[in-house]
């Protein structure tokens, strides 16, 4: 390539961590720089990684196609399975479940939505679940699977689907195809960071047995450590354990239960004492975690309580992590570029940090810079940065305030704490009229808001008025919907059968 006087382009690209968040940056970044830059990523064995990221949400087969990846060896190298949504446990009252589908609950037939037509019903004495008139969950109760169609007139156009994945494979996949594409990978761990005395700037790292590694852009990828953003640029962390107070987590995988196994195309949430249980069904084992608040339950409590809850033969030890809730004030600061945990944490309840790692990615490639480093570029990256893990952490607050149980004393808290006003707006105004506010930057689509509402409770008082004007018994179609997703789902495959199909 002819170089120019001009020629502002950054060289040297450094990705500091080698987790999920390191390789499918370096993964994108050797896709995308394909010529003239230099693309390393420095990872620490002995620090190892977090590892547990193993529930994803839809948009990461948009990243794996941009990364040319093939379905079939991406489900081959992580045990991968396929997942429809989530159901929750004990949320909202202990005895209540619903599903958070990746779709819509039907599709509308009317101006007016579908879940005023439902709630309509239900006033008049239709005693069918919300839950009823969602595809996604009419395959995932009977443990099918099935290819989403573009045609608009089939049940089968109205949800989408994404993955549960082995971590650990998925980063040693992203590894290998970055390395393709001239990514250069060097072990080391970091022991101190040199900034440019005048200008702030991260100049270069230097690893613990004195090797020095040089960079104009890097990206911080360390973990929650945060070794670039939070240490060395002291960029400031806000703090929402007020808002989400859970703070550890004990893993611990199990095998599946004997038998054939066919394994649930869905996660599963299940509210406890002190917080709530996860379960990930992969092809070779079951994740399982307690997400819990150390304020009310101790480590070894926890993990006994887990151990007791799994369905099959628990897989090596338990493993422990600690986390604050929140994210840093900034994700762009000068030269570094936070992806991942170094950004901040949001608990895995909705699967959005892998999603966040995506987001932070795609606008890096939207927004790259040159040397020059324009604040104005900076600027913008930070206002959706912020924007996007802010709607995202109302989204699970929702989760913890809608709680109706007076049995623990984490639940008790939630339910009565305060909220952000971004979220009592949408609180209030789903209360009164059973209408959606939706805002900008929203990950999750008004019907992901309706599930929650309508699953945890959240009966609202109004009814969209137009309804009236309209003269439509809506009773009829809703039973016709739910006699079409039945069909559908009766003659889709097992999800194992779609699984091995997959891999085919
Ligand atoms: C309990 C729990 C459950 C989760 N479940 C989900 C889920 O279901 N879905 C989801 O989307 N997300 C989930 N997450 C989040 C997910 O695990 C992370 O977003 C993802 O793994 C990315 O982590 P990371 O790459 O940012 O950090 P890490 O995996 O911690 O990687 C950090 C990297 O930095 C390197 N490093 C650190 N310090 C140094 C140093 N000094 N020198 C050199 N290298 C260094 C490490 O070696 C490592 O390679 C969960 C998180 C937790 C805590």
């Amino acid at each position: 390539m002819m170089m120019t006087d001009g020629d502002r382009r950054i060289r040297k690209v450094l990705v500091v961590g080698g987790g999920s968040a390191g390789w499918m940056t370096a993964a994108m970044l050797g896709q995308i720089l394909r010529h003239d830059c230099e693309v390393t990523l420095v990872e620490s064995d002995d620090i190892g990684i977090v590892g547990v990221g193993e529930a994803t949400i839809p948009p990461i087969r948009t990243f794996n196609q941009t990364l040319g990846i093939v379905e079939r060896d991406f489900i081959r190298a992580t045990q991968a399975t396929f997942k429809l949504g989530i159901e929750f446990v004990g949320w909202g009252d202990r005895d209540t479940r619903y599903f958070h589908p990746f779709g819509t609950h039907g599709r509308n037939f009317d101006m007016v939505s579908l879940h005023h037509y439902w709630l309509r019903a239900r006033a008049m004495g239709d005693t069918s679940s919300f839950d009823d008139h969602c595809i996604a969950w009419a395959l995932a109760r009977g443990g099918k699977m099935a290819r989403p169609v573009a045609d608009q007139r089939s049940v089968l156009s109205t949800f989408d689907y994404a993955y549960h994945f082995d971590a650990g494979g998925y980063a040693r996949f992203l590894r290998s195809h970055a390395e393709a594409r001239g990514v250069r990978r060097i072990e080391g761990t970091i022991g101190g960071v040199d900034l440019n005395s005048e200008t702030g700037f991260v100049e270069a790292v230097m690893l613990a047995d004195g090797r020095r590694i040089e960079a104009e852009l890097f990206i911080d990828c360390s973990g929650f450590r945060s070794l670039l953003l939070g240490q060395a640029l002291g960029e400031p962390f806000e703090d929402w354990s007020h808002w989400l107070p859970c703070d550890r987590a004990v893993a611990m995988p199990c095998a599946h239960p004997a038998g054939p196994v066919n394994p649930t195309p869905y996660t599963r949430s299940t509210a406890q004492e002190a917080g709530w249980q996860w379960r990930i069904p992969l092809q070779h084992r079951i994740g399982n975690g307690y997400v819990y608040c150390s304020q009310f339950i101790d480590d070894d409590r926890a993990a006994t309580l887990l151990a007791g809850r799994l369905d099959g033969e628990a897989l090596g030890d338990p493993r422990f992590l600690r986390f604050t809730a929140g994210r840093r004030k900034r994700h762009w600061v000068r030269n570094v570029i936070a992806v991942g945990l170094s950004s901040g944490f949001l608990e895995p309840l909705e699967s959005t940090s892998i999603h966040l790692i995506q987001a932070n990615i795609s606008k890096l490639m939207g927004l790259f810079p040159d040397r020059d480093f324009d604040p104005a570029v900076s600027d913008e990256f930070n206002r959706i940065a912020l924007g996007e893990t802010d709607r995202i952490r109302d989204f699970i607050i929702l989760h913890y305030k809608l709680m109706r149980r007076d049995d623990a004393e984490l639940w008790r808290y939630t339910a009565a704490m305060d909220v952000p006003d971004t979220l009592a707006l949408k609180l209030d105004h789903f209360r009164r009229h059973a209408r959606h506010i939706a805002r900008e930057l929203d990950l999750f689509a008004p019907d992901s808001w309706l599930a929650v509402h309508l699953g945890q409770g959240n009966l609202p008082e109004g009814l969209d008025p137009l309804i009236d004007y309209r003269g439509i018994d809506a009773r009829d179609w809703l039973g016709q919907l739910r006699q079409a997703l039945a069909f559908e789902a009766a003659r889709a495959p097992d999800h194992a059968r779609f699984v091995a199909d997959a891999m085919a």
